[in-house]
């Protein structure tokens, strides 16, 4: 059976997506892989009605409302690419392959974290990246800051909104602007160029981070620079444009230069957001898409 639509991702983009397209009853298929980034973390917070939510239970909410429309259905899968044809397009998971006029991708973004021993097991848990998903759990704690671009003194900046004890570590980085040192040292925060080697703490909770030249520096929490892009390999195959900063070009309606394909959530901004942005976008692009199909008949 070909679908109206396919959407790729079943996080906030892709499933408010999906609700508005069983509202609209256009024939669709939600395929998730189900590797969110934020199932690291045990507490959402921030989206209105669901602050503090596990994200396995939003999830399982989000999925709930969409599955009372009898016209969406899910697959666990992964998308291994996407292929134009007659009818729109061709999209080949693990396990078989399925057809549909319009694609929503709502795939996330692919995530890096610094190359540092004990990082995954402190992820969403005392490490973070974002202050306005986890500062106000962070407050008022000793928190590193692990920054070396042009980004570090807006994170001193945002954190110092949470907590006013704060250490910036460059992990390995010397070259620091001297308007940057100037501000850090009119605050008072020490400021570690040395390569950081380990993360040290137990279950979860981070008490310290080592050095290559071996001291020890006592924190309770840190924010972090993380790295992410949407180049996902099922992409590989659809010239789908991108702008100067890597970003795929998209219309006001969330298409993308092939037509027929769509964007949505953090796949679009090519940068971390929030929940509640996922899903309001999703929810637009999806509205948009079905409105391009509705016009088709007249
Ligand atoms: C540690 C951490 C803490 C966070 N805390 C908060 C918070 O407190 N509050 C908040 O609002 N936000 C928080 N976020 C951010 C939030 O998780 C994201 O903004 C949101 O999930 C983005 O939604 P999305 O739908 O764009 O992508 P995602 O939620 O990432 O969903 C993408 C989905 O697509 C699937 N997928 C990817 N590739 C394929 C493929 N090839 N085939 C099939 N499926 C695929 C993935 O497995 C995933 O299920 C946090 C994130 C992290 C990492």
């Amino acid at each position: 059976m070909d679908y109206e639509v396919i959407v790729i991702g079943g996080g906030p983009a892709g499933l408010s997506a999906a609700l508005n397209f069983g509202r609209g009853m256009k024939r669709t298929l939600v395929i998730d892989e189900d590797k969110p980034r934020n199932r690291v973390t045990n507490e959402s917070h921030s989206y209105l009605t669901q602050d503090g939510i596990s994200p396995i239970e939003f999830k399982q909410k989000a999925k709930r409302d969409v599955a009372k429309y009898e016209d969406v259905s899910f697959l666990e899968d992964s998308v291994l690419d996407i292929q134009q044809c007659a009818t729109g397009f061709e999209v080949v998971t693990q396990r078989r392959s399925f057809k549909a006029k319009q694609v929503l991708i709502a795939t996330g973004l692919r995530e890096k974290g610094p190359n540092i021993s004990g990082f995954n097991e402190f992820y969403g848990q005392s490490i973070f990246y974002c202050p306005w998903c986890d500062g106000y759990e962070m407050r008022n704690r000793t928190l590193a800051i692990i920054y070396a671009d042009e980004m570090m003194i807006h994170m001193v900046k945002l954190l110092s909104n949470f907590s006013k004890k704060l250490i910036v570590f460059t992990n390995g980085e010397n070259n620091i602007a001297l308007e940057d040192k100037v501000i850090l040292d009119k605050k008072g925060i020490d400021l570690y160029t040395e390569p950081i080697t380990q993360f040290i703490g137990d279950n979860g909770d981070l008490d310290a981070i080592k050095l290559a030249n071996e001291k020890t520096v006592k924190v309770e929490g840190a924010f972090t620079k993380m790295d992410w892009d949407t180049h996902f390999s099922f992409l590989e195959n659809l010239s789908i444009k991108r702008d100067e900063n890597d970003k795929i070009e998209i219309s006001p309606f969330g298409e993308t230069s092939v037509e027929g394909i769509y964007i949505a959530g953090e796949t679009k901004d090519n940068f971390a957001g929030q929940l509640i942005d996922a899903a309001s976008n999703g929810g637009m692009v999806a509205k948009m898409m079905m409105m391009t199909q509705i016009n088709e008949d007249f």
